[in-house]
């Protein structure tokens, strides 16, 4: 039996908001704009994870991330100090919410919760599935990157970030402009694309090398969505955003993205020590130019650093059924491709379809937002709510 997903403050559309200048100034304007927002999400946040906080050893961490921050990515902190100052609280509070929420603590947060648990990894855990495809695989030659975000649920609340998603635009004095999703006060977003065409949307995947670097006491490096924000202010290209990618020690938490440009798509998936880049083959048949990514990893050379299908079906079969439609559409893949991709319901409609809806004899796992990027464009479309249900919104990144 289908259930109905009650989404409190759940909005029509993403908020959308312009910032520009420096990372200061950035984050104050945002503070200011996003005032009451931010103060939901704070009261929200201290709430789910008070615990976290408290506890020692990630206060700890924290710490010792914040002279990582300095660095590696000092902008994001002189941003923070901005969202404070504009949206009245105070510098620590914004720092530790963006630590604790996604970062580098983040998968071994998972793992002390559910080890043991032969049902693991626990439904309430946010499951993406990106898609995209450019060159000859589109109809018209240019890139397409799309995403559906998928949270957790309760039967009575909502366990995950999300209506609290808000799609910033920034305009840095010193960067390129990009938009990115993001919670109203940070952690800065996973997804986004920049002025000159860089893309980069991926899915969160639980890494085992993390979870032991973690136990073993070894430091967190930048977290994977902070490294984003860090590639779209600073990269125009995929061969850029590789190089930093390499450059910059990770955290805990791995991932799996679909990173674009005008002529070029490439599967990037990273662990806390390794990073494995798929790319095109030197050959033009239209296939070659598609990648996915949903949270396991695909490649030969990271699969065992991850789950396997036996403890994460719904995500290998969520990749298997993108990679089968971008590979059967290759060579006339459109917008319209992306948008079928988004609500496509083979597997279900369920956990383990892309378009995600909860049921409640399942664990109640429900895709709650889109994004499709069109770099050519210089537009991003998102929405909110379940893909099938709702349009996506376009944004300009002028
Ligand atoms: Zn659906």
């Amino acid at each position: 039996m289908e259930v109905t997903i009650e989404y409190p403050e759940y909005p029509e559309v993403f908020p959308f908001i312009k910032v520009s200048g420096t990372s200061y100034e950035m984050g104050k304007q945002r503070g200011r704009l996003l005032k009451d927002l931010i103060k939901n999400y704070m009261h929200f946040f201290l709430g789910r994870c008070a615990k976290v906080i408290e506890h020692e050893r990630q206060r700890e961490e924290f710490l010792r991330l914040q002279d990582t921050f300095e660095k590696y990515t000092p902008d994001l902190l002189e941003e923070m100090k901005g969202i404070a100052d504009g949206s009245g609280y105070k510098y620590e509070d914004i720092l530790v919410m963006n630590l604790a929420s996604f970062p580098g603590v983040d998968e071994a947060k998972r793992e002390r919760r559910y080890r043991g648990r032969s049902d693991y990894p626990n439904p309430f855990v946010p499951d993406c599935t990106a898609f995209g495809a450019t060159g000859p695989a589109t109809a018209d030659g240019q890139t397409l990157v799309g995403k559906n975000w998928t949270a957790g649920y309760t039967p009575t609340r909502v366990v995950e970030t999300y209506p609290y998603r808000v799609i910033v635009f920034k305009n840095p004095s010193d960067g390129i402009p990009h938009v990115q999703d993001s919670s109203p006060a940070g952690p800065f977003g996973e997804d986004g694309m920049n002025a000159e065409g860089l893309v980069q949307i991926g899915s969160g995947i639980f890494c085992l090398d993390g979870v032991k670097a973690f136990r073993d006491g070894k430091p967190s490096g930048i977290p994977i969505n902070f490294l984003n924000h860090e590639t779209l202010s600073t990269c125009s290209c995929v061969d850029e955003a590789l190089k930093k990618l390499e450059k910059i020690p990770r955290g805990y938490g791995g991932r799996g993205m679909v990173v674009a440009d005008k002529e070029n798509i490439v599967r990037v998936e990273v662990s806390y020590e390794k990073i494995h880049v798929k790319w095109p083959e030197i050959a033009g048949y239209p296939a070659n130019y598609v990648m996915a990514s949903a949270n396991n990893y695909s490649s030969k050379e990271m699969n065992q650093l991850g789950l396997t299908k036996e403890q994460y079906y719904s995500s290998y079969k969520r990749y298997e059924r993108a990679m089968e439609i971008l590979t059967s559409e290759a060579g006339k893949i459109t917008f319209e491709t992306m948008k079928r991709i988004s609500r496509d319901h083979v597997n279900g409609p369920s956990k383990n379809s892309i378009c995600r809806h909860g049921r409640r004899e399942d664990p109640i796992v429900c895709t709650h937002g889109s994004m499709i990027a069109q770099p050519h464009h210089n537009r991003v479309w998102t929405l909110a709510g379940i893909p099938c249900q709702k349009n996506w919104t376009p944004f300009l990144l002028e």
